[in-house]
């Protein structure tokens, strides 16, 4: 279980991003990779090894944007490779997902997406997520809601969607999650470590809480609703 930062603020996001994963390194990890929302698109960057492999991808793909994700993975479903690598998306490039635990439903959901024609493009167990997500209907809180009874397992994500430019979603069942409240900006991050240089008003998230953290507050809803 690596590191998580999520980022919905007025400046570029790329390197909070790097920082917030900087502050994470420690925890260990061998894949990184960032997804921001820019022009009407998800885009991601990602690199196997460590995240200075991650920076150089970004000094050479600049991405620019001010809402985002950031993750530092350890391999559990699938080798430590770039595809593998998260944010995972879904088929349409729509939806991005970053993910720390283990999916137990994962041989079940793999299955049955592959059974309805969806072409899987990693080994991970958060692809699923991200397809799942996709192709689920209404805005992405309503997507989450609609996904949370699919998944079986542990997990702290973090998803953007294109069609929301402005909005980050983070839900849990175990690993850890915490809500940073800044000044025009806030944040969400697998640890408190990646946000107290920004904020020290944070919201610990419990187990089915859904965020929707957006750049004026934050909004905790249960999983039920
Ligand atoms: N199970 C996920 C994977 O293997 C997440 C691993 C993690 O917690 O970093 O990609």
């Amino acid at each position: 279980m690596c590191g998580i930062i999520g980022y919905v603020g007025g400046g570029e996001v790329v390197p909070v991003l790097l920082d917030g994963l900087r502050r994470l390194e420690y925890r260990g990890y061998d894949s990184a990779g960032m997804a921001v929302l820019e022009g009407g698109a998800v885009r991601v960057l990602r690199a196997a090894g460590k995240l200075a492999n991650l920076e150089q991808r970004a000094y050479q793909e600049p991405l620019h944007g001010t809402v985002g994700l950031g993750h530092t993975r350890w391999a559990t479903h699938g080798a430590p490779t770039e595809a593998n690598a998260h944010p995972q998306t879904d088929a349409a490039g729509s939806v991005a997902v970053v993910h720390n635990g283990i999916l137990e439903n994962y041989a079940a959901l793999r299955a049955e997406l592959a059974a309805a024609g969806c072409r899987l493009r990693s080994d991970t167990d958060t692809e699923l997520i991200a397809q799942l997500l996709g192709a689920a209907a209404g805005s992405l809180l309503e997507r989450v809601l609609a996904t949370l009874p699919r998944l079986v397992g542990q997990y702290a994500v973090v998803a953007v969607r294109r069609e929301e430019p402005d909005t980050v979603v983070a839900f849990r069942n175990g690993p850890p999650l915490v809500a940073g409240l800044g000044e025009g900006e806030n944040l969400v991050a697998s640890d408190v470590t990646a946000l107290l240089h920004r904020t020290r008003r944070v919201l610990f998230l419990e187990n089915g809480d859904v965020a929707v953290v957006r750049r004026d507050g934050v909004e905790v809803v249960r999983a039920d609703g």
